[in-house]
Order: structure tokens, then C-alpha cells, then sequence
């Protein structure tokens, strides 16, 4: 098993294979029970800079140290993405002599000026708390400094056992939902206090209580509050959050088939071939990542299309966002033809293109993967313009139509 991996985490991304890795050096594997201790760290480097996040700390790693990897196992970003970068039983590098009990965490930031982000505090709550009850025996937290020897070190800067003792407090009030279990010296008012909900709604829910009697230990009833029912209407109208690969693709419109799967499985580099796709928890929930990181980042990053008739870079990152694919602006693998010379997004080359073979199974044309005269005149039906089987470089009526229904975000 890997020791470490959370994918049902919120924000954790498994980033063992983006992150570099020196060509021969391998850190030691170590048994998990001798793991009694997290170490806590920040990067040193300001937030927001360029080669300011788990990337970057790696390739310094192994360029400049000669080290395996990336020292820590998790970083948290900024955003509070919880990068898994190495197996949590590995004999990392960032506590010295303790880094054979010592699980690293690096927050990204430089907290002698800057403060870790809320998201980032809230994230590392939640890994701290998952690895305790993963690993019962783990018994210590402590920052870089407070270990033999590094007591001189800047690190890391920021009162991290205040945020893992209010983390603690917040996840147990919210932890039982909807109920709540009286402490000593509570009365509705101090419960409501904070809360979106006042006394009365608190009344509300616990008819059979009487507020002047109330108990140590007693269970009362929490009232759903206005943004949390609002939260729970925004999910079941949006996009799936669940983490079955299945229903994200369905959820899209989108084949979710076994073997498309296995072939968007190896266009996004989960797998090698076709053939080593499984279907496996691991490669589907990471294929989950990739997909839907892909279509935040196509949703954040294009704006409206210049409707110009141009096929260029642009139109096809639209494309392949509205199509729910791997979002790069190319047109990968064409062979050239009076259709390919005048997109001017193809790279020509052999094996063919993830969109075209996307484009075609919704023209109900052969599925190639090559762009040619009878993808086009298909096309030109869909987009209901005159079909004649060429796409002109500039200006052309077909991809004029196709830009404006891409900004309306259909194909
Ligand atoms: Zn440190």
C-alpha cells in the first residue's frame, strides 16, 4: 500500500510523478510503525513567486542537493492543494538526524513576512488529523525548529499549534452535522453565538428542550443554516463533486466507457498503453484529477472567443474544453491536406488527435482521429453552414459558426 495517500482528501492531488526525480538516487523505504512524528515546515520562499511551490522546491532538491527528490512528502499551496509528493514511510530529507520518525509538511510561503493562508491552515488541520488516525502511532507534531539541533532555524515561522488546536475545535463542532453535544457552562445563546443561526431557530430544532435545564453531554439539534442549505442547492444544481470517474464523464456528456477511459487514461499520461489501465481506484481517481483540473483551469483561464473564422490556438483549447478533454490548443498527429494546412492550431505528425476523434464520434463520422474532407463536411452539417468539405484559413463561415457556439459553450 502507499502510506500517505488520501485522494478523498479535500484539495489533495497525488503529485508523486509531477514532481522531479533524480535519475538513480532513491530514498530508503522505512517501516511505517517506526513513523511517530510530523515535522513542520514552510519553503522560505515568498508565495506567488515563480518556482514557488512543490515543483520547484523538487527540482531545487535534486538539481542543486543531488537528493532523490522533493524533501517532504506533502506540500500545501497557497490555494490549499495538498501536493502528496513522496510515501510518507520514505526517509525524506528535511529534519536531519529525526528523518527516520519524522513525516515532513511544507506550507509554500515565507512566514517570517507573509501568513499561511486560510486555506492552507484548513488543509493542514485536515492532513494532520488524517494521518493521526491513519497512523495511531503518531504522537508528536512539531515545527523544523523545535528539533535536536535546528533550534537556530527560521522554521516555520508561524504558530502552527494554535491552527491545529482551532482546526481541532471548528472539525468537532462540525464533525457531528447536524447535532451537538452540550459542554459544560453552554447555553443556547453561547451555542448560537458565531453560528449563522440565533436563539430562536435554535428553539426551533429542540422543541423538547428546555433551555434553562440544559446538560452536560446532552445532544441538541443544530439548524441547517442559510448558507449551508444554499451551499447544498449550488451542489445539486452544478457539476459532479463525487469522485467516481463514471459519473464525472457522465455528468459532462461524455463517453465514460472502459475503453475510452483507458485512452484518456494514456492521452493524460496516467498510464503508458492502453492496456495497463485497470480501472484501479488509483488510476481512475487520478485521471479524475487531471480531468477536472484541466476544465477549471480551460474555465478560469479562456474568455470569450474572437468569432474571426480562425482556427487557431484559442478555438481549439475550446473545443477541447467543451468536449471535457485535456485542454493544450493542439490539434496533435495530422497528416497534411487542404483541411489541416488552413487549422492553424495541427501539428502535423502520425497517431492522430484526441479532439478529432472526440469531434467525430459526435458528427458520427469514422472515428481517426484525422481531420480531413469528410470530418469537415460533418462538421459543416453540425454548424449548419455550406458544405464543402474545405475550411478556409481566414475567415471561414464554418469555424465562425463553430466559435460562436463554443462561446455558449456547445459544440
Ligand atoms: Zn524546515
Amino acid at each position: 500500500m502507499i502510506h500517505g495517500l488520501f485522494p478523498d482528501l479535500p484539495k489533495f492531488k497525488d503529485f508523486r510523478l509531477q514532481v522531479d526525480r533524480h535519475s538513480t538516487k532513491r530514498f530508503p523505504v522505512l517501516d511505517m510503525n517506526g513513523k511517530t512524528e510530523i515535522a513542520i515546515h514552510h519553503s522560505l520562499t515568498r508565495q506567488g513567486l515563480s518556482g514557488s511551490n512543490a515543483e520547484g522546491f523538487a527540482r531545487y532538491h535534486v538539481n542543486a542537493n543531488g537528493w532523490p527528490s522533493i524533501g517532504y512528502s506533502y506540500v500545501i499551496e497557497p490555494d490549499g492543494t495538498i501536493k502528496f509528493c513522496n510515501p510518507v514511510n520514505w526517509r525524506t530529507y528535511h529534519v536531519g538526524n529525526s528523518n527516520n520518525f519524522s513525516i515532513g509538511i511544507c506550507l509554500t510561503g515565507d512566514f517570517r513576512y507573509e501568513d499561511p493562508t486560510d486555506e492552507q491552515k484548513k488543509s493542514l488541520v485536515l492532513l494532520v488529523e488524517r494521518l493521526k488516525k491513519e497512523y495511531p502511532q503518531i504522537n508528536r507534531v512539531r515545527s523544523h525548529n523545535e528539533y535536536p539541533d535546528y533550534a537556530w532555524k527560521k522554521c516555520c515561522e508561524f504558530d502552527y499549534k494554535k491552527v491545529l488546536s482551532e482546526g481541532n475545535k471548528e472539525a468537532s463542532k462540525e464533525e457531528l452535522g447536524s447535532t451537538y453535544k452540550v459542554q459544560e457552562g453552554d447555553t443556547f445563546w453561547s451555542i448560537a453565538k458565531g453560528r449563522e443561526f440565533d436563539v430562536i431557530d435554535l428553539e426551533h430544532a429542540n422543541p423538547k428542550v428546555d433551555p434553562q435545564k440544559l446538560q452536560i453531554g446532552q445532544m441538541i439539534n443544530i439548524p441547517a443554516s442559510e448558507k449551508e442549505k444554499a451551499t447544498a442547492e449550488e451542489k445539486e444544481s452544478n457539476e459532479y463533486h463525487g469522485n467516481s470517474i463514471v459519473k464525472y464523464l457522465e455528468s459532462l456528456g461524455l463517453d465514460s466507457s472502459y475503453n475510452h477511459r483507458a485512452r484518456l487514461a494514456v492521452k493524460n499520461g496516467v498510464v503508458s498503453s492502453t492496456s495497463s489501465y485497470k480501472g484501479t481506484a488509483q488510476q481512475n481517481i487520478k485521471l479524475l484529477n487531471i480531468l477536472r483540473d484541466a476544465n477549471t483551469k480551460a474555465e478560469q483561464k479562456y474568455e470569450e472567443l474572437v468569432i474571426d473564422g480562425s482556427w487557431g490556438v484559442a478555438t481549439t483549447r475550446r473545443l477541447q474544453q467543451v468536449l471535457g478533454i485535456v485542454v493544450d490548443g493542439v490539434i496533435s498527429g495530422q497528416v497534411i491536406n487542404g483541411v489541416t494546412r488552413n487549422i492553424h492550431s495541427v501539428e502535423f505528425g502520425r497517431g492522430g488527435s484526441l479532439l478529432i476523434r472526440e469531434m467525430q464520434k459526435v458528427l458520427g463520422v469514422k472515428v481517426d482521429g484525422y481531420i480531413g474532407i469528410n470530418t469537415t463536411k460533418a462538421l459543416q452539417r453540425r454548424m449548419g453552414t455550406t458544405v464543402t468539405g474545405r475550411i478556409s484559413r481566414m475567415n471561414s463561415a464554418v469555424v465562425r459558426a463553430m466559435q460562436r457556439r463554443l462561446n455558449k459553450n456547445i459544440f
